[in-house]
Formats: structure tokens, sequence, C-alpha cells
């Protein structure tokens, strides 16, 4: 492990190479072809904690998160109904929201991302691309990229097996009758196109003024860069494959552009265990509201900022979850006490939606509220136990397995044999005697043992079986308190 925090590094990175600049632009930005996932997260607070690394070095820096919503709708994800056939060669930004709430269909996605971004404290400058191609503002970029194609299309043929045919254009215009793409250009001179429509119609407008003009991808990302200014931007793990989006538009911005382009990371995929199967290439994909479900917004962040973007990782759903957020609760301690690292302790701050608290909050950690939850004790927590609590309870919903769950008998019929009948009764009388601590009476349960005579594990074993009618569960000495050590006592109190 190095010492310094890897976003630090990055930012460290990112003045030296791009020298003193007053404002540092950090990119993010997905497609709309259907659900934003968990993937479209990395990239998003990567750049997040990039922006915040440069600002925590007293620079000044711009979070852009770019929606790129003016893409053509190319085939129906899986989940909207095939009735949107008729859309496709649409733009996303023009077609209907798929459950009529939210304007477009691009819209209800992008609403759906952004309220998620916003409860993990993610929240950068969104811009639409469908906004800003209809208000024309790249026009003087696109007349550049046409006077420019022919060296275009040779760093893109470099990479090609077919090369581009020579008619080709670095674009393609939306129809204002259909709003389809099925459009072929006639003539393009100066700011002027004339094109004709697959439907029929034909014409020639001015694309300073009619914003139906659009640089395909390859293009239309260098674009951006040099129309934003941005010094980095990250991208996913086919980032530096020769001849993708990347190293074109690396080359495309410099050449074309006269733009030296943003510094990258790569950034790893995430695997997803326990739960369902997450899969992106079957549109059954993992969104950020699932997560939030179940993990508090800082243990989310906790998870990514703890981990270099090209490390790959799991995501759990199953008791791992437990490890989770006991790793990220002994992290806190730490760095209350003052006992945490450099590393550590930039760890812990970016954990944060904000500045870090004054005070250590005052939390029950998981595993112990799986059993509160499960008492249905919730009210007996503080505040924040509680918030925490509503992640637990969704955990033990949807993703606990049976050996989590449980229930406190009412009427115990466990069968026991002559010494864990001695041993129920001994804990009856010890409960009956004394009010305890949870480390007080996690001792008697061994006195009990000794003095009975009993294997520590037969002792415990009775005891899950006469409580909860199961010969495993939560940690014992709480769940008696928990439970009300009037309520264990009158089940023991059952044995005859
Ligand atoms: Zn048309």
């Amino acid at each position: 492990m190095t010492k310094f925090f890897w976003a630090d590094q990055i930012a460290d990175r990112i003045i030296k190479e791009k020298g003193k600049k007053k404002v540092y632009v950090c990119a993010a930005g997905t497609g709309l072809s259907g659900i934003v996932h968990i993937g479209n997260f990395r990239d998003v607070i990567t750049t997040e904690l990039v922006a915040r690394a440069l600002e925590d070095k007293g620079k000044k820096a711009r979070f852009i998160y770019s929606w790129d919503d003016y893409d053509r709708f190319r085939k129906i994800p899986k989940g909207i109904s095939k009735e949107y056939k008729k859309y496709l060669g649409m733009s996303v930004s023009e077609i209907p929201s798929p459950l009529g709430k939210g304007k477009t269909y691009a819209r209800y996605f992008e609403k759906k991302f952004e309220d998620s971004l916003e409860k993990v404290g993610v929240e950068p400058e969104f811009i639409q691309q469908s906004v800003m191609y209809k208000k024309c503002k790249y026009a003087s970029l696109i007349k550049l990229a046409i006077e420019k194609r022919k060296e275009i299309m040779k760093i893109l043929n470099k990479y090609r097996k077919e090369p581009l045919d020579k008619n080709w254009m670095p674009l393609t215009v939306y129809c204002e009758k259909c709003k389809k793409d099925f459009t072929k250009i006639i003539n393009i001179k100066d700011y002027f196109i004339e094109y004709e429509c697959k439907c029929g119609y034909k014409n020639k407008i001015d694309y300073r003024k009619k914003g139906i003009v659009k640089l395909l991808w390859r293009i239309d990302w260098p674009m951006r860069w040099k129309y934003e200014d941005v010094d980095f931007e990250p991208g996913g793990a086919d980032l530096n494959a020769a001849g993708g989006s990347w190293m074109t538009g690396k080359e495309i911005v410099k050449k074309v552009f006269d733009y030296e382009g943003p510094l990258g990371q790569m950034y790893e995929w995430i695997k997803i265990k326990g739960g369902k199967a997450f899969s992106g290439s079957a549109g059954n994909v993992l969104t950020l509201d699932e997560l939030e479900e179940v993990y508090e917004p800082e243990v989310l962040r906790y998870i990514f900022v703890g981990t270099r973007p090209n490390k790959g990782f799991q995501i759990s759903f199953d008791n791992d979850i437990i490890k989770i957020y006991e790793d990220y609760d002994t992290l806190e301690r730490k760095y209350y006490k003052g006992k945490a690292n450099t590393q550590e302790k930039r760890i812990y701050e970016l954990s944060q939606l904000n500045k870090p608290l004054k005070k250590k909050p005052g939390k029950k950690g998981f595993r112990h509220l799986i059993t509160f939850v499960q008492l249905k004790k919730e009210k007996e927590l503080n505040r924040e136990s509680r918030k925490r609590a509503e992640k637990v309870a969704n955990w033990i919903k949807k993703y606990a397995k049976e050996d989590m769950k449980f229930q406190v008998k009412e009427k115990t019929s466990a069968k026991l044999n002559k010494k864990e009948k001695q041993a129920m009764n001994e804990l009856k009388k010890s409960l009956i005697a004394k009010n305890y601590t949870e480390e007080e009476l996690f001792n008697e349960f061994y006195n009990i043992c000794k003095k009975i005579k009993i294997k520590n594990t037969d002792f415990f074993d009775a005891t899950y079986r006469v409580i909860i009618g199961k010969n495993k569960g939560p940690r014992l000495a709480s769940l008696i308190l928990i439970a009300g050590k009037q309520n264990i006592i009158k089940l023991l109190g059952q044995i005859k």
C-alpha cells in the first residue's frame, strides 16, 4: 500500500501535467440506452473524488456530468415495451418516458440516477447534450470537424478493417419532420447542410440556427473535451484498448480541435456477490438505488473510496455485508481516536458526504441490528441507529439467508436432555438474580457450563433451541438482553 491516497495522486498528476490553471475540469458521463447502473456510478464517483482531492489541495475544480441524451435510440432494452420499435432512430431525448413518469425517455433515466447520486452526496453539474446540441452550442466545432474530416478518417481508418466511405461525414442529421436520423446528406457548405430523409422530407438548414446536427460519438466525445476544457475523465476497463474511442478521441482532439485532451484513469468493472444475478448485457443490471436500500451512503462511498479504481471488486449482498459495515465502523473508531494513518484518514474523510462530524456517530453495528430488527425493538434505538436499522431491515427482507432469520418463541417445544435442562434452570436462576451487561452475561454462560459440567457448544445449542427453535443464532447474550430477560425467564420456566 502506498503512503498516499489514490485520488490525491491523480490530482497531483493533473496539476503537474496540465500546469497552473484557474479551474480544473473533471468530467464523467454516460449514454442512455437503458438503465444507468452501478458501473456508471464508479465512473462518476472516481471523478468526484478527484475533484474533491483537487479542492483539498486549494485548487478550484469544476465537476461536470454529461448526459449523452442526443444519441439515437438504437435498440429496445430489456424491460421496455416492444412498441418502442417505432422510435428507433430518434434521439432518446425525443421519445416518451417508459413509465409515463418524467418528460422523456432520457429524462426518466436521468432523474432516477440524479436522485440516487444526491443521496450519496455526489452532486455534479449535469449537462444534457440534447440541450447543448439543440441550442447549437457546438456549431463552430462541428464546422471544424467537417473541414478536417479527412484527418479524422485517417485516424479512424488506422483501426478499421474496412476503410470509411469517401463520402463519409463525421455527423448525423435528425430529420425535422419525422425526428429520425434516416437521413442522407446531399450537400454541405460552410454552415449549411442540405439533407434528405427516408420519409421523403428534404431541406437545407443553417446549423448555427437549427440544432439537428449531431457529431458521431467518436468525434462528439473529443469535441466536448475541447468545448469544456476537460482536464480529467476516467474510463472503463476498455479505456486503453487499441483503436477504442478513448485512443482515437485523444488523437482527434489534438489534430482536429488543437487541444491536449484530458488525463484518464482506467476503472475496473464491479462484480456482484449474493442476491440476484446482475448482468449488464442481459439488461438485468444493478442500480444505485438498489444498493442504497441496504448500504448507508457513507458505507457505500467507503467501498469505492477504499479501492483504487483499477482494481476490480465485488459488492456483496450476502453475509459479507456485515463485514463491510464492521470494517467501516472500525475505520470510524480509529479516525475518532486519532489512530488512523494518513491514507486511512483520507479514506474516512472522503467517505463522508460532507466534512466528518466533530463527534463520532453513535451507531450500533450491523450485526447487532439484525437482532434488534427481528425482535422489532427499533424503538429503543437512537436516531442514527434507527436509520441504519432501516438498511438492515431491507437486507433481511430481500437478501438474508435463512440462517440469519429468527423469531423468539412464545412457547418452547425444545426437547432437552437432563444436563441441558439443568443448565437452562441455572440460566433462569442467574437471570432472575441479577441484571447483566452483555459481557457479564456472556461470562455467566461459561460459569454455568463449568458448574453443570456441560460442553459450551451444547449449552449454546440448547439455549438457541429453546429461545428461537434453531441450533444457531445471533450472539446469545445480546439476543437475551434485546429480547428482554423477562421474556426469556418465562420461556425457560416452561421447561419441565
Ligand atoms: Zn424524416
